[in-house]
């Protein structure tokens, strides 16, 4: 049987990392089984779908190189919820209730404070035809309820979870639509995945529940259940996800030159038994991926160690991987020298403006300017190579009797009009030796 999963976002706003590591769980799961991975858009809600949301999930997905096989919104199958519907409600499985939002938020009150879970009392199966007809005549519309079969015990082996039972008499029969006719997320995404022969529903825990009686509607429509595998959410260093981690998303990891590859790399493997490392290769891990390693625990998710991977996978990263992003000029070894200097993709702006120039001086002493030209000197009848930096040094240490700071400071100072910055040993064979030459005689005002 071909594996056939599906990421299902509502377009209600950015992808944020707990989504987005859902999409990386499916897609994977998708690619490991060499199965289907479809995108559903969950745009049922007409007031807070966007199209702008839309876009960006697509755009954001297509960043992190999450590709998907097919894609579809649920906007587009109204006429097959109304279907499957009706035969529900020709079964007696969807009734109507005309409660009003306070009646419903009175029962739930006075139910918790008698220590009571707020269940629904189904008590719209005991309105009477005179009753909903007195419902009617006041210009109240029905909302619709799912009705639980009370007498089907509901398990499922989840893929992360294991066993999971339900008593279907401690949860409230599920509202599907509200009094204006629009579907709420439950019985849609049910019908889609039944319609779509999805195999495999992985989600966050936080829709154990919703499983629960999503499986009944899956019976209750004659569709083969799914597997489901419910991951457990991310937690921040100290405790619940603050709201800025939490929405965190493809936007930021781009403003903080964060790679693709450095997001995949660590949501692959955080609350699984694997450690986090800085795989470059996502076959790799697609490889080691199994629900089977996932824990029950919380997830711990900390940007800073984003960042620290993201430095890791920066230092692997190819010419061939990156040279898209980087100024046409720095080739292969260019980059090779750079790499191991950077933090992040972002900061090889900083070291390319030293390269390229024009850079500003600072105000040399006359001493200073004396050992600039011993340095330009030095510099010219020495034999150019990669070691040129610390040959230079030495020479000048022997020479001038320098050292420390006031050996190093007025060179890298006249070589890149910074008192910090780049390793000089790096960076002087990217400079080469014509510019050099030319940044110390303009220092030593020869
Ligand atoms: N649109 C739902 C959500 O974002 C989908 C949940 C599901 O995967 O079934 O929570």
């Amino acid at each position: 049987m071909t594996t056939k999963i599906r990421f299902a976002p509502s377009p209600t706003g950015h992808l944020h990392i707990g989504n987005i590591r859902t999409a990386l769980h499916n897609w994977m799961w998708a690619q490991k089984t060499s199965g289907h991975f479809v995108l559903r858009i969950d745009d049922t809600d007409p007031e807070r779908s966007k199209e702008d949301y839309v876009t960006g999930i697509q755009q954001d997905l297509q960043w992190l190189g999450l590709n998907w096989d097919s894609s579809f919104r649920q906007s587009e199958r109204f006429d097959a919820y109304e279907a499957a519907f009706e035969k529900l409600r020709a079964d007696g499985r969807v009734y109507p209730c005309y409660e009003t939002a306070q009646e419903l938020d009175l029962k739930r009150k006075v139910l918790r404070s008698r220590g009571l879970a707020p269940v629904y009392d189904r008590g719209a199966l005991d309105d009477s035809a005179e009753q909903i007809a007195a419902y009617e005549a006041e210009g109240r519309t029905p909302h619709w309820r799912f009705k639980l079969d009370h007498d089907a015990r509901i398990e499922w082996d989840d893929l992360v979870r294991g066993l999971q039972r339900f008593e279907p008499p401690a949860l409230s029969d599920p509202v599907i639509r509200r009094a204006d006719g629009s579907w709420l997320y439950m019985l849609p995404s049910t019908i889609d995945d039944a319609d779509h022969g999805i195999t495999h529903v992985v989600r966050g825990e936080d829709h154990v529940a919703n499983t629960a009686a999503q499986i009944q509607m899956f019976e209750a429509l004659g569709a083969s259940v799914p597997s489901f595998a419910h991951t457990a959410l991310l937690m921040g260093k100290e405790g619940k996800l603050s709201k800025r981690l939490g929405s965190m998303g493809v936007s930021e990891f781009r403003e903080q030159h964060i790679e693709a590859q450095s997001v995949l790399a660590m949501l692959a493997r955080l609350g699984t038994s694997d450690p986090v490392i800085p795989e470059t290769d996502m076959a790799a891990l697609i490889d080691s991926f199994d629900f089977q390693r996932f824990g029950r625990a919380p997830a711990k998710f900390d940007p800073e160690d984003l960042m620290r991977l993201n430095t890791q996978i920066v230092h692997k990263l190819e010419h061939d991987a990156v040279k898209d992003r980087l100024p046409a000029a720095i080739d292969a070894d260019a980059w090779h020298a750079i790499r191991p200097n950077i933090a992040h993709l972002g900061e090889v702006a900083d070291w390319w403006a030293i390269v390229e120039g024009p850079i500003e001086l600072p105000e040399f002493s006359d001493e200073d300017r004396d050992y600039l030209q011993s340095a330009h000197d030095m510099l010219s009848a020495q034999s150019w190579s990669d070691k040129a930096w610390s040959e230079l040094t030495g020479g000048l240490k022997a020479s001038t009797g320098r050292k420390g700071k006031g050996l190093f400071m007025p060179l890298r100072q006249a070589l890149t009009g910074q008192n910090h910055g780049p390793d000089m040993g790096e960076l002087l064979p990217i400079l080469g030796r014509n510019v050099a030459l030319r940044r110390l005689a303009r220092a030593a005002q020869i």
